[in-house]
């Protein structure tokens, strides 16, 4: 575990001295992203601070149970009310992200605001826009790195919150697919245990995240694997394609889509899966990868995107057609990969 120990005086300092902190989470908020966000927020509410959150755009449908969720702005929703929020705030915090583009329509505003801006991230290569980077890269959710942080400055002791030990749980296990995808360590699972021991009600957190989809979410999983499932065995690659009339016939809420991208890997001999998804005038991707292909390269060098090395996102300007011709061609400058595990 990396020292963070050598932060707590400073954020102790800037947390105590700060009037209006704001924390703000990434675009497409996913759990780790909300989960680290409120359970800041649930921390810093408790310690009496003045505490705010906004969000880019809105929160997917599982995550709405989460205390403290409905307190979160949405600056889409209110674009007024967003900007008022950052020119507020004295203290921004980032969650979840290190590319200020992240930050979707809020970004111009956030990086005008003359607040202090520190980042805590477990995301490669931060771009420099904080004040004060805190990023880990072991972590295998921000989640976890806010527990850390928070542990320090609560004295080295674990802060006990219901509400905050749920966020905390809720981040931990969607950003490792509930333990599937390996990048957790035993400074996680002590994390867990701890959460556990604390009388954390893991198994209705559990299905309130994965045993809460409609039928109609779960007829789009079927479809797409049937009919919108392209596998490479060839390249090793396997792709998802879904167009937004596909979306519509299975009356797809925000969320709905979220972990098909991994599905793919599953099939033997495929290490590598795209998800292409029709959005308004562009295509949003998702890409995951076993081993040691870096997704986030491919991500950043084809779609302007990023992420970790086995999972990442990027998005497309064109048609559905065009990003997947484009995919392939990419596809083909990227042979090396082969040869990357060997
Ligand atoms: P997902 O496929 O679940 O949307 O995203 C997987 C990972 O890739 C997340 O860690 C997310 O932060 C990152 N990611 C997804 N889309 C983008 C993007 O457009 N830009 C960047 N920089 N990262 C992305
Ligand atoms: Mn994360």
């Amino acid at each position: 575990m990396a020292d963070l120990s050598k932060y707590t005086k400073e954020l102790s300092e800037l947390f105590s001295t700060s009037r209006n902190i704001l924390l703000i989470s990434h675009i497409n908020p996913d759990g780790d992203a909300i989960g680290s966000q409120l359970a800041l927020y649930h921390y810093l509410t408790e310690k009496g601070r003045s505490v705010t959150m906004l969000t880019p755009n809105y929160l997917q449908e599982f995550l709405k149970w989460m205390t403290g969720s409905d307190q979160i702005n949405v600056f889409i929703k209110d674009r007024k009310l967003g900007r008022k929020l950052i020119s507020a705030a004295d203290l921004i915090v980032f969650l979840d992200f290190n590319h200020s583009n992240r930050l979707g329509e809020a970004e111009a505003s956030v990086l005008a605001s003359k607040a202090k801006k520190l980042l805590i991230d477990h995301h490669l290569d931060p771009e420099n826009f904080a004040d004060l980077n805190i990023s880990d890269t072991q972590c295998c959710s921000t989640s976890e790195l806010v527990c850390q942080l928070v542990t320090c400055l609560n004295g080295g002791l674990p802060f006990r919150c219901r509400p905050y030990s749920e966020a905390l749980y809720v981040g931990i296990i969607t950003d490792t697919g509930n333990f599937e995808h390996g990048n957790y360590t035993p400074d996680t699972m002590r994390i867990v245990a701890d959460l556990l021991e604390s009388g954390l009600e893991k198994d209705k957190i559990l299905n309130l995240i994965y045993n809460n989809f409609s039928s109609d979410r779960m007829r789009l999983q079927g479809f797409a694997l049937n009919t919108r499932m392209v596998v490479m065995p060839e390249s090793r690659t396997a792709y998802i394609y879904l167009s937004r009339e596909d979306l519509k016939q299975y009356n797809h809420v925000k969320g709905d889509t979220e972990g098909f991208v991994n599905l793919p890997l599953s099939i033997k001999g495929i290490d590598f899966t795209a998800m292409f998804i029709e959005k308004d005038g562009f295509i949003k991707l998702s890409f995951r990868s076993k081993g040691k292909f870096p997704s986030n390269e491919f991500a950043s060098n084809y779609f302007s995107g990023g992420g970790h090395r086995n999972a990442s996102g990027g998005e497309f300007k064109g048609t559905l057609e065009e990003s997947i011709r484009y995919f392939l061609d990419a596809l083909k400058e990227n042979t090396w990969r082969f040869q990357a595990d060997e």
